[in-house]
């Protein structure tokens, strides 16, 4: 067996299982139990784990590595806020000072 994937997000780590699962590999989640010994360990080894039978290993690190391909997409430029003037980070749809959405024709390529 070997670790393809960590995450702190046990969410994060069911997607990939999913995924994995669509793609006919079995997995195993690992750690599912220590989430509770968070703040006694070291924080990455309470991280649920994603393992596979060595012989799915290519193929689970490619399911994975299109996963993170795909959540890297870079966000959107910064913004400038029509209601308060705030200069928004892209990422956020929301103006973070006066909580006005940000404008559809910003930011959007
Ligand atoms: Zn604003």
């Amino acid at each position: 067996m070997k670790k393809v994937y960590a995450s702190p997000d046990l969410l994060s780590a069911g997607h990939v299982r999913n995924l994995l699962e669509q793609n006919g590999i079995a997995s195993q989640l690992r750690n599912y139990y220590l989430g509770g010994g968070i703040g006694d360990l070291p924080v990455n080894e309470c991280w649920p784990e994603i393992w596979v039978d060595d012989s799915d290993v290519a193929r689970a690190e490619q399911v994975v590595r299109e996963l993170q391909e795909a959540l890297a997409e870079p966000p959107g430029p910064p913004w400038i806020c029509p209601a308060c003037g705030e200069r928004n980070e892209g990422q956020f749809g929301e103006c973070w000072h006066c909580g006005a959405t940000r404008p559809a024709s910003v930011g959007t390529p």
